[in-house]
């Protein structure tokens, strides 16, 4: 009778379960020995050399079949069945017995890449563990940033989500052609001057993508957690379905995304408050709100009569790259 009982992951790790040639497998032998009985499927082929050549079976004793069976005998040896043949042999169909082996290599290959994976990962958390001090000093300025100018922030955002990242202003310009078209018309001048509105660009807002994302402290917290969820099912597999273990692989491209834009938004918040940058943006706030609310520092944007958002681009702690460069290596 066949066994159904599944193989443990241990199992799993030392079998080879895909083979080519049927015949060059170790422990092969021609005939079935003699008091030996029926143990295991061991493997299912389809024979490379088909048509042309054609694989053995120690029951039927011939070169005939396409399809069949490793088997597993009570002595320890191995033969070969063919589709048919293996049948009487194990019980068990062809077409179940390779449904049965394709979840295990299925398995298998999800238990290979788990334990390649895994001390990478326990390395790369050792890494993102170095970012904490940084991601949080960036967290705490871009929240300071947004509860004491709101206003200013949720328009920076705007402009970041736009695909160019312009800064533009409107100007009001004086419209020399439609005075000539009034005293055209009207054969005099217009009392009052015509005016018209133009958007003028004024340059790409610089390190647009520190308004765009989640804070950073909060996807730190999120890459670490889908790390952990990885490190966790490659640490104890056999306790895990597939399902979890193909998530837990999966886990370490919600990481990746995480950790990809905390570099972005780390990046982008040096470049945002570089000097000329602050500059811009001062004018572009100001120009939009008709008045000279914002003022710009060398490090710092004041709101005239409120509060002052101050960062100095030396005070910004660098991130190690290792961790970013590992998790894109895991692709
Ligand atoms: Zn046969």
């Amino acid at each position: 009778m066949a066994n159904n009982t599944p193989r443990s992951d241990a199992e799993l790790r030392k079998l080879t379960l895909r083979i080519g040639d049927p015949h060059q497998q170790q422990g092969l032998v021609m005939d079935i020995p003699v008091g030996a009985t029926f143990v295991d499927v061991v493997n299912t082929y389809e024979h490379p050399g088909w048509p042309e050549e054609k694989a053995y079976c120690a029951v039927c004793r011939a070169y005939r079949h396409r399809d069949g069976y490793t088997c597993l005998m009570s002595n320890g040896s191995l033969i070969l069945a063919g589709s048919k043949c293996g049948k009487d042999l194990s019980g068990e169909t062809f077409i179940h017995a390779r449904k049965r082996l394709h979840r295990d290599i299925k398995r298998q290959e999800l238990l290979h890449d788990l334990d390649a994976l895994t001390p990478k990962v326990y390395s790369i958390l050792d890494g993102l563990q170095g970012w904490t001090a940084a991601v949080e000093a960036a967290a705490e300025r871009r929240l300071r940033f947004k509860t004491m100018l709101p206003e200013l922030f949720d328009d920076l955002r705007k402009v970041a989500s736009r695909p160019d990242c312009l800064l533009t202003i409107s100007e009001r310009i004086r419209d020399h052609a439609a005075e000539a078209d009034y005293q055209r018309r009207n054969r005099r001048p217009p009392q009052q001057p015509i005016f018209r509105y133009t958007e003028g660009n004024l340059a790409p807002l610089g390190g647009a993508p520190f308004f765009m994302h989640d804070q950073p402290d909060n996807l730190l917290k999120n890459a670490m957690t889908a790390l952990y969820r990885t490190a966790d099912a490659g640490r104890s597999t056999q306790a895990q379905s597939s399902l979890v273990l193909a998530l837990a692989k999966k886990a370490i491209e919600e990481a990746r995304d995480h950790v990809e834009n905390i570099w972005t938004l780390q990046s982008a918040m040096i470049t945002f408050f570089a000097k000329e940058n602050l500059k811009n943006v001062v004018i572009w706030a100001n120009a939009k709100e008709h008045r000279e609310r914002y003022r710009a520092g060398d490090i710092a944007i004041t709101d005239i009569g409120r509060a002052t958002i101050h960062l100095a681009p030396g005070e910004i702690p660098l991130l190690d790259r290792a961790p970013l460069d590992a998790l894109r290596a895991m692709r």
